[in-house]
């Protein structure tokens, strides 16, 4: 159990009066306690941890997971509820942003109706925002093997290729190099499919002259990392090197700004007031960032109403973007760790480079 974490959630409970906090969400879940499986839940109550899992990870629970106690369940609600009426709660918080309506039905089905559930949502927000050495180093392993596997298939982005293929080649070497799995479905958005911001790869050939942007990433124990790449195939139009160049400094302005205790929606303004007196504001319809680890997006936000704070050991990306119906577009995002003084880039493949031959 990760010890501020723990008090932080203790604080919690007895400031809205709870018995108990049960969390289900594999990702919250394996940040307190460790467990990597697909199936648990984690009672937390009176400073005491719970955790349940099925008889498949039992076994792997005994040397993975970090509670006071661990228990098996048939059925996973059924399994909590008696654990819960064992534990004589009444008042237990619950992740409002996890949980669906069926299944907190029949978890209020089962534990009758003395049982009253506390939906708990942005005071879990907020959970891991603040990563640890290992969380850090996981990341830092997925940027170095994102950059070995775009290195890789950089020499196949030329005119002639097509979006899908150059998707699948850098899945592939990806997977090859050691990443888990990929961070989400790949982007690659050539030519005028730039101005879509996520224009997922399709079967679209790349033209001599165009623009890419390939947005992507891969997992490392657990940890993902978010980036991306606007390439240059061939002399491109002047206009598209002027955006590029718009979308660069904004991107440069705001990781400079980065530290402990700037206004997220702060950092935003800088990159979109930049953007705006270039004459392209309209053309940034996106946060500039968000925070990344056990899910590729998770907070903090990085948006004009983000009310998020930058502190130490957050792991945030800054990507501005400009996409420009009929013409392209252009986005460049790297990924930081907040520092004690500024900030740290964790990707490694350079944005400044422009045109491909
Ligand atoms: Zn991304
Ligand atoms: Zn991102």
């Amino acid at each position: 159990m990760v010890q501020s974490s723990l008090c932080q959630l203790n604080d919690l409970s007895s400031r809205m009066g709870l018995d108990a906090i049960l969390f289900t969400d594999l990702n919250n879940i394996r940040y307190l306690c460790g467990f990597t499986g697909t199936d648990g839940a984690l009672i937390l109550s009176g400073g005491r941890t719970i955790f349940l899992t099925d008889s498949r990870y039992l076994e792997q629970a005994k040397t993975q997971v970090r509670t006071d106690d661990q228990r098996q369940y048939q059925a996973k609600i059924e399994g909590v509820a008696e654990a819960l009426a064992a534990l004589g709660i009444i008042r237990i918080g619950f992740e409002a942003e996890h949980m669906t309506c069926a299944a907190l039905g029949r978890y209020r089905e089962r534990c009758g109706d003395s049982v009253e559930w506390v939906e708990l949502g942005d005071d879990l927000r907020k959970l891991r925002c603040i990563k640890g050495q290992s969380e850090l180093a996981a990341i830092e392993e997925a940027t170095r093997i994102a950059q070995l596997g775009f290195e890789e298939v950089l020499p196949l982005i030329r005119p002639g290729a097509v979006e899908s293929d150059i998707a699948r080649e850098l899945e592939f070497a990806l997977r090859r190099l050691g990443g888990q799995e990929k961070s989400f479905d790949f982007i690659v958005a050539s030519g005028p499919r730039g101005a879509l911001p996520h224009g997922v790869a399709s079967d679209r050939v790349i033209q001599d002259g165009e623009l890419v942007t390939i947005d992507f990433g891969t997992v490392s124990d657990g940890f993902h990392s978010d980036e991306t790449v606007t390439v240059a195939v061939g002399e491109v139009s002047p206009e598209l090197q002027n955006i590029y160049d718009i979308v660069l400094e904004a991107h440069d302005r705001a990781a400079a700004a980065l530290r402990p205790g700037v206004q997220l929606r702060d950092l935003d303004a800088i990159a979109r007031d930049y953007i705006t007196e270039k004459g392209y504001g309209e053309y940034f319809g996106h946060g500039l960032g968000h925070g990344v680890g056990l899910d590729v997006h998770e907070a903090p936000v990085l948006s004009p109403r983000s009310s998020d704070v930058a502190a130490e050991n957050m792991v945030v990306t800054i990507e501005p973007g400009i996409y420009i119906p009929g013409l392209g577009g252009v986005r460049i995002e790297d990924m930081y760790v907040v520092t004690s003084t500024g900030a740290r880039v964790l990707t490694r493949i350079p944005k400044n480079f422009k045109v491909l031959s």
